[in-house]
């Protein structure tokens, strides 16, 4: 089902990410996480594409077996230093394989690479090659507390409207901690003009190694509340993980207690995370 289907639907909407296994790496781990994950039955399940062109091979490959598990698949597809040539053939291939929903990504730059060798220059690019393809349900990246590389949210937004307005459905967000940042800034996306459904990312930290390594990459706000969590429980990985989840699931009831209606979860291929969270929500997302 396209996702611009599932997100008019007035039930809210969970879904869960999986990153497929590396080039030359076996499937079946990555096959049994879908399976498990599918039993709980997401609204769909996206999956990553390899940073700058690499190891994405098995997108498809795990995008068809979610869908074979009875979940609409989101494939993610990057084009920075790709060709019009090879986008043209993963749209031709992902169609054929039956897939209806593409998350459509600048990606990041290599670090080994200054320049942009590719036809595409940004997202926006993409999008509209994908919308004149046809065929797909097509999603976009946004920023709460802005893209690491654009110095003003305003700018970043202006930026997020040519990609809109270039074809998305959809938009998901970079992960926040504080939901606050997540209604604020849907409101400035409102105000900008900007109508998608905006799917709120929430990202459950389950190791305090992780924290240390998003907070270096992204300069994602972590409050005092879920600093204080982190300093208490980082050390000791069973404690950690279950203040992880309590707190991811407290976000999320937040958000759909506030009038959100669709919520992804970084589920970073720990289908026990998936399982807490959802045997957590229970009855308000069964309705
Ligand atoms: P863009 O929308 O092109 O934006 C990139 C930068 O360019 C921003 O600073 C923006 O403000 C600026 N910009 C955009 N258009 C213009 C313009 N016309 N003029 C001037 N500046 C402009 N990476 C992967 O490699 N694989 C994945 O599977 C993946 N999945 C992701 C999923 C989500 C939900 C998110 C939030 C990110 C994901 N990423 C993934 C990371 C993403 O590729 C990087 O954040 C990347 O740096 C930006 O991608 P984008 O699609 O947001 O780029």
């Amino acid at each position: 089902m396209k996702i611009s289907e599932i997100l008019n639907k007035s039930t809210p909407s969970v879904s869960f990410e999986i990153f497929p296994p590396r080039e030359n790496a076996a499937l079946e781990p990555v096959v049994d996480v879908v399976r498990r994950l599918s039993l709980q039955k997401p609204s769909f399940m996206s999956v990553t594409y390899g940073a700058a062109g690499s190891a994405n091979v098995n997108t498809l490959a795990i995008a068809k077996i979610v869908q074979e598990c009875g979940v609409s698949a989101l494939a993610h597809l990057t084009c920075i230093a790709s060709t019009r040539e090879k986008i043209g053939a993963e749209l031709a291939a992902l169609k054929a394989g039956g897939v209806e929903n593409i998350l459509a990504l600048r990606g990041d730059k290599p670090v080994e690479q200054k320049g942009f060798n590719g036809d595409y220059h940004y997202a926006s690019d993409l999008v509209a090659e994908i919308c004149s393809f046809g065929g797909f349900s097509v999603g976009g990246a946004c920023y709460p507390e802005c893209h690491p590389e654009c110095n003003h949210i305003e700018d970043d937004i202006r930026n997020i409207k040519r990609k809109v307005d270039a074809g998305l459905d959809f938009l998901t967000t970079q992960m926040f901690f504080d939901n606050n940042v997540y209604f604020h800034y849907l409101s400035r996306l409102r105000s900008a003009g900007i109508t998608v459904p905006v799917i709120a990312g929430i990202m459950p930290v389950t190791n305090s190694k992780q924290i240390a390594r998003i907070c270096a990459l992204s300069g994602t706000y972590l409050p005092p509340r879920f600093r204080s969590i982190v300093d208490r429980f980082g050390d000791n990985s069973e404690q950690m993980l279950d203040a992880g989840i309590a707190y991811a699931t407290e976000q999320i009831i937040d958000l759909f207690a506030n009038g959100v209606n669709a919520v992804h979860v970084y589920t970073m291929n720990k289908p026990i995370v998936a399982e807490r969270i959802m045997a957590n929500l229970g009855s308000i997302i069964r309705g």
